[in-house]
């Protein structure tokens, strides 16, 4: 009795209408005559299948060679590429201690409809901790979680006393990572440090003024998100700076190159979120911007919002065509002097900060990387495999993810174009899988469309 009601409830769980979204069970599938680009190394294997089973990748081979097995679910793969699924490494989910269960779900959707099935959340509430389980278990449909704590700041961490029970409160609650906001003063940075090795929790976000980036780094910050604390320290010496246009061009090629080294040789990630500064600091059109299509997926207040804030960076006299212009450039220098000396680089845009659609920003974010002078492959490997590395070596979890390799979770994107020639052909996305469960094209715009009608009336 007992084991015919389990059946029922697994049939239940597994049925799924074609193009409707529920939460799903794994099943087993082959992609088939599929283009492979398994992010190991630099290249691509034509007609091949991929065999996932219990949400692992089991089989790789030429198709001709290793045909579908007979139980498994087919999917063509022709003209087809399939690689592993991307992440946002600095992704917000709803905030505060209970948000609507209804927006949660959607933020979490439009994440895997950008092809992301990872996300590091970048400001935690306890709500989180319960969410990243659910998520682990298939409950819901969304991207695997890493849940960073609620921000050390200058309110919360003023004194070494304050980071020192906070440190401990978030490690013993299991938040995956500490993040910092800015406002941290010196010595209770280094008492967080201290702590956070004793406890074994690393840390990373922004670089606090008092600490400066320097010795973030020297003491093992893990990611320095935003490419914060870039400005003070690569400043030309003994130049008086009277407007920001000019502060802006005022890079002394020299720091930035030995910062840069520096990071590199500290083996400290980036997350660089250009697309979100260049309108943090921008001189913007908001109509011309919020006219793209991915608007239509979040809120009117929400659009109101990031309209508000381009307005105001208009009135403000010290905002202009020309400092906008000059900070871009600065930041793409930045980035390119990162890669250029081997610092490592994580995909993140902050979603959903200002003109970010969650999921749909990294494809805005994408392209700034490449202009930076990274390749689309090296673009793909901040999303991926880098990603791994991360998780494995500063989380200390399972990094099995971010290749198509046998034994790794199935986190993967079908796309109708090919990446490594043109990064834009990620927003041609045919299905995505997380740990094996199957979302298509279909379910996906059926989705989206839920999503867009919900919001065309105000919701
Ligand atoms: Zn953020």
């Amino acid at each position: 009795m007992v084991i015919a009601l389990k059946l029922l409830l697994l049939l239940l769980a597994g049925f799924t209408l074609p193009g409707e979204l529920t939460a799903q069970n794994q099943d087993t599938y082959a992609f088939t005559n599929v283009t492979v680009i398994p992010m190991d190394t630099e290249r691509t294997l034509p007609g091949h299948t991929v065999v996932v089973r219990d949400g692992v990748i089991t089989q790789i081979g030429p198709t001709a060679t290793t045909p579908a097995p007979d139980d498994v679910t087919v999917i063509p793969g022709d003209g087809r590429y399939l690689l592993p699924g991307l992440a946002e490494m600095h992704a917000h989910v709803p905030p505060g201690q209970d948000p609507p269960r209804e927006d949660i779900e959607e933020t979490l959707f439009l994440y895997l409809a950008g092809g992301i099935t990872t996300i590091r959340g970048m400001l935690g509430a306890p709500y989180q901790l319960e969410l990243r389980e659910e998520l682990r278990r298939g409950e819901v449909p969304g991207p695997h979680f890493y849940v960073g704590a609620p921000s050390l700041n200058a309110n919360t961490a003023p004194t070494p006393e304050a980071a020192d029970s906070l440190v401990r409160a978030h490690a013993e609650a299991g938040y995956d990572f500490l993040k910092i906001h800015p406002g941290v003063p010196l010595d209770a940075w280094d008492r967080m440090v201290e702590v956070a090795r004793e406890v074994g929790i690393t840390f990373g976000g922004h670089v606090p003024a008092d600490v400066g980036i320097h010795h973030a780094i020297e003491t093992g910050m893990a990611t320095i998100d935003h490419l914060d604390g870039f400005v003070q320290a690569t400043r030309i010496e003994g130049l008086a700076f009277g407007e920001r246009t000019a502060m802006y061009r005022a890079t002394d090629p020299d720091k930035l190159d030995a910062l840069t080294r520096k990071i590199a040789d500290h083996g400290t990630w980036l997350v660089p979120t250009q697309y979100l500064w260049n309108h943090l600091n921008g001189y913007v059109d908001p109509d011309s911007i919020l006219a793209k299509p991915e608007f239509r997926y979040i809120s009117p207040q929400q659009r109101e919002n990031y309209r508000a804030r381009a307005e105001r960076n208009r009135q403000n006299p010290e905002i202009t065509p020309e400092s906008h212009e000059a900070h871009a450039e600065m930041r793409q220098e930045f980035l390119a002097a990162a890669h250029r000396n081997g610092a490592p680089i994580l995909m993140g845009t902050d979603s959903p900060q200002l003109f970010n659609v969650p999921g749909f920003a990294l494809h805005r974010e994408l392209p700034l990387m490449v202009d930076a002078g990274m390749s689309p492959y090296e673009v793909l490997v901040s999303g991926t495999r880098e990603v791994a590395r991360y998780v494995e070596e500063s989380l200390g979890q399972p990094g099995n993810f971010g290749t198509v390799t046998v034994g790794n979770r199935a986190d993967l994107i079908l796309l109708g174009g090919d990446p490594l020639a043109d990064i834009d052909a990620l927003r041609r996305l045919e299905g995505v899988m997380v740990e094996g469960r199957w979302i298509d094209g279909q379910t996906i715009s059926n989705r989206l469309e839920e999503i867009a009608a919900r919001h065309a009336q105000g919701g």
